[in-house]
């Protein structure tokens, strides 16, 4: 019997776990590398991680499934449904819910890194190795046999030989310039001028209530050219995020300005974070920016390397899918590694195959700032809404 095909997988994300596991369960020898320390030896608090919790939906759910259907259960398990969104008005009074569908229809809230810490345990279990604290700086042989070479916590570069790579290393990925390098790749990148700025709403002091709004609702303060949104968190917090122009955040000069900035446009959201707590953010919390990323083809010429996820395909977050569409680059490779005799193969296919849907999301997702910010509040596209229903 000869012996089962070696690849390599730059990133432990989200995504680039996913990828592992489901390379490892059609046998292959999978090595992940991860630039960063292994969470499980890193405190809670500095985990330095995008944003708290996130929203997966089915087709995350569904590339789950493929993957693994008790690891789809244990997600399903620790999700907070979201049946629809609950607009908050501008005086802080009214708060209306606008459902996602007829039947029930959700997406979920999850802590981030409950999943991705489930997902490097079932790694653990099925003996992947994980290098962490290797980075990737260089790539050759990118389209025969790919070398990795990686930076250690020590300083040292060491070097690993693969049949096949796969990067997942996210929307500044190192994987993607090194392939760049060695093929015609065309790459874009697009900054929106929009940051965000994550706040905490914390657990009702009620036990009995726990939550001091809906859980079961994605929370949205829609006021056009800005908006605040907050998903729930298990232990009864929620996670709130404001997005705005950032001249809008830097015309906000002291931490009293920005309280009475939603004093005035988020008043029932400054009473759940707290005046204080406000301040607080002001001063310390980090202001991310949001760009676009997109790369074609996403496989070298004869299939040796591919890049999924974010490297691939970075989204703005309205859309709630950046995740869910890297969930489901995997399962679509997947398909078609299941066709196929080899993976080169299915590396090859896997470009045309994917783009178009990959093109549609991407526009969905910033087009969907415009419905969050402001069609939500406009009653005659509601009244439209209803009728596309009916
Ligand atoms: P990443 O999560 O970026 O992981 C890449 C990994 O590669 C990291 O662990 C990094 O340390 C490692 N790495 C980087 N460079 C190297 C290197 N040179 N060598 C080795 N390792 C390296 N998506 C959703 O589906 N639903 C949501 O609700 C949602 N909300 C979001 C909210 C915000 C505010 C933002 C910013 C994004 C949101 N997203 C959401 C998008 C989602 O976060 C990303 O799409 C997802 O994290 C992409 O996963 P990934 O594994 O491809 O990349």
């Amino acid at each position: 019997m000869s012996a089962p095909e070696a690849i390599g997988i730059v990133g432990a994300g989200l995504v680039g776990c996913l990828a592992a596991l489901a390379f490892a369960a059609k046998g292959y020898e999978v090595t992940l590398f991860e630039a960063r320390p292994d969470p499980a030896t890193v405190d809670a608090g500095q985990r330095n991680l995008r944003s708290i919790n996130l929203a997966v939906s089915n087709r995350g759910l569904r590339a789950l499934k493929y993957v693994d259907e008790d690891l789809a259960t244990l997600v399903l398990e620790h999700v907070i449904p979201m049946k629809g969104r609950m607009i908050h008005d501008i005086t802080g009074l009214k708060q209306e819910s606008q459902l996602y569908g007829l039947n029930g229809e959700c997406i979920n809230s999850i802590d981030r890194s409950f999943l991705n810490d489930i997902l490097l345990d079932e790694l653990k279990k099925r003996n992947v190795k994980v290098h962490f604290q290797h980075k990737l700086v260089r790539m050759t042989n990118v389209d025969a046999k790919p070398t990795l070479e990686t930076i250690n916590a020590a300083g040292e570069i060491e070097k690993y030989v693969f049949d096949y790579a796969v990067g997942s290393d996210g929307a500044h990925s190192q994987f993607r310039y090194q392939m760049q390098k060695h093929m015609r790749m065309n790459f874009t990148q697009e900054y929106i001028d929009m940051q965000y700025m994550e706040l905490y709403i914390p657990p009702d002091p009620n036990p009995q209530t726990k939550f001091s709004i809906d859980p079961n609702h994605l929370h949205i303060w829609p006021r056009h050219d800005f908006m605040l949104i907050a998903l729930a968190n298990g232990d009864g917090s929620f996670t709130s995020t404001f997005f705005s122009p950032w001249s809008l955040i830097e015309s906000i000069k002291s931490s009293k300005e920005f309280v009475e900035f939603f004093r005035r446009n988020f008043p029932d959201a400054l009473g759940l974070i707290g005046e204080q707590a406000l301040k607080e953010a002001y001063e310390s919390n980090p202001r991310g920016s949001l760009m676009q990323v997109s790369a074609y083809p996403y496989n070298s010429p004869k299939g040796k390397t591919i890049i999924i996820g974010d490297a691939a395909h970075s989204m703005v977050p309205f859309y709630g899918q950046g995740m869910n569409c890297g969930f489901e680059d995997v399962r679509v490779l997947m398909e078609l590694v299941d066709t196929h005799k080899g993976l080169s193969q299915a590396f090859i296919e896997y470009s045309p195959a994917r783009k178009a849907d990959l093109d549609a999301i991407c526009k969905l997702a910033l087009a969907n700032y415009h419905e969050m910010s402001s069609n939500v509040t406009n009653v005659w596209y509601l009244a439209k809404k209803k009728l596309d229903y009916t």
